[in-house]
């Protein structure tokens, strides 16, 4: 046993821990849990702990159904919502199969892998998360609409507003289980939310959203509410964007930083856009993964539609914030297209293969967009260039069919499952008779 799983182990009997969730992710995004007994756990550290991943989404082939959850001990932290005793810990855990080795449908490998081949040339992947949510009224409306808790907008201070104590709540909760808050702040959607997580190391980061993700809701709960990441949950109002600011150090120094360049960025900085860019329609079916995705990047509200970056200018995918001198080497880029709901894991390995692509062919950076793009016409955005998003599911599947970047990022295991399960997911949407057609159609025609 190392250091840190004896901490786990001593911590789980000063602190009275009788439950030990592991927790994993299916190729979806969703969180799965398992308990076990502390007495379990050296014996979990040493060889995991054995489970039936045939029901789990993705996970294995009926005949290979029989896997292993090996718990993480850096991830380890008591849940502060179950602060009753005995109380209930959580760490993370990679699934293997029966011989060890690591299972190839295991969202948090493939960004391990990814993270590992930028490690070869000697380059770490940090991102910083700001992640937008809605919060509604635990009834929905008799139509089945949600209800948002309040009527506010963008940084709105709301008196009394149930925005604050929901926020204040949710960031406890976060620090206490060392996941470090930026910024918080009423969006601007009634009832939207946003919470900024501090930057760190990517694969901490996709950890900390899924726990981010539990938390939130957990705490609407709690409060009477429900939180949704959903994309786009409300017609005529913004969407839910999980904007990234990313970059890439290599030991302290910020490899995308260069004193005295346009916007302090370094060449390694611009071929990395380079690659986001070019690589971009073909990774957005895994930042953007769900029919209602495409409601949120086609629905205006300062989600980008189009494929081009910019300085400070928010209907750019991706962006390249204002530089604080006093902030050290802080240049980093803004990815805008994401959204709340993706698989933090898959979604970060492909932004991050897509840019270490460019990197490695020392793409060319375009120009940049200065405009507006959402108000040029299509012909003025082909002449500069600039390229849509894919504007459906169906669409950004069938680009990333053929894409071997996502092929060899996802690996063949996790690119087959997913297209099937999109691919399924799309024919159930384009089966729907909606309510837009009835009401346009019905008695028309
Ligand atoms: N809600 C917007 C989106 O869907 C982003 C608003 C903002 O700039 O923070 O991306
Ligand atoms: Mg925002
Ligand atoms: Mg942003």
């Amino acid at each position: 046993m190392d250091r840190q799983q004896e901490f786990v182990l001593r911590t789980i009997e000063e602190r009275d821990i009788r439950f030990v969730r592991l927790w994993f992710t299916d190729v979806l995004g969703m969180l799965k849990s398992v308990a076990v007994a502390p007495a379990e756990l050296e014996e979990a550290f040493a060889e995991g702990i054995g489970f039936d991943g045939s029901s789990i989404e993705g996970l294995a082939r009926v005949f290979e159904a029989d896997m292993l959850v090996l718990p993480d001990a850096s991830t380890f932290q008591v849940l502060p919502w179950r602060d009753e005793t005995p109380g209930t810990a959580r760490m993370f855990a990679d699934i293997r199969l029966p011989d060890g080795s690591a299972s190839l449908a295991d969202p948090r490998y493939v960004l391990q892998r990814a993270l590992a081949k930028a490690a070869d040339k000697g380059l770490t992947f940090y991102t910083h998360p700001e992640i937008e949510f809605y919060l509604f009224e635990s009834k929905l409306r008799p139509d089945g609409q949600p209800v948002p808790v309040d009527n506010a907008g963008f940084f709105d201070h709301v008196p009394r507003g149930t925005g604050h104590d929901f926020r204040r709540a949710a960031i406890s909760l976060l620090e206490s289980m060392g996941i470090s808050v930026e910024f918080s702040h009423h969006e601007g959607g009634p009832g939207q939310n946003e919470i900024d997580l501090r930057y760190a190391d990517a694969l901490s980061t996709a950890d900390n959203i899924m726990t981010f993700r539990a938390v939130v809701k957990e705490v609407a709960l709690a409060q009477g509410y429900f939180a949704s990441f959903m994309p786009k949950p409300l017609q005529g109002q913004p969407g839910s964007g999980m904007h990234t600011h990313v970059s890439l150090f290599e030991g302290d120094r910020n490899a995308f930083h260069a004193a005295g360049s346009p916007y302090q960025l370094s060449e390694t900085g611009r071929q990395f856009i380079a690659g986001i860019l070019r690589h971009a329609a073909e990774i957005t079916a895994v930042t953007n993964q769900w029919v209602n995705s495409y409601k949120r990047l086609w629905g205006g509200a300062e989600a980008p539609a189009h494929v081009c970056w910019g300085h400070n200018n928010r209907s750019a995918m991706v962006r390249v914030p204002m530089y604080k001198p006093t902030k050290g080497q802080s240049t980093r880029v803004e990815i805008r297209s994401l959204d709340s709901s993706a698989n933090p894991y898959l979604a970060y390995a492909v932004l991050l293969a897509a840019g270490m692509k460019g990197i490695d062919e020392g793409y060319q950076l375009p120009p940049e967009a200065e405009d507006d793009v959402w108000s040029l016409t299509d012909r003025e955005r082909r002449a500069m260039g600039i390229d849509p998003l894919p504007a459906s599911l169906d669409h950004a599947i069938h680009l990333m069919e053929g894409s071997d970047l996502v092929a060899e990022t996802l690996g063949e295991h996790v690119f087959e499952f997913f297209l099937r399960n999109k691919k399924a997911e799309w024919a159930a949407y384009r089966d729907q008779v909606t309510h837009f057609e009835l009401d346009q159609y019905l008695y028309r025609l």
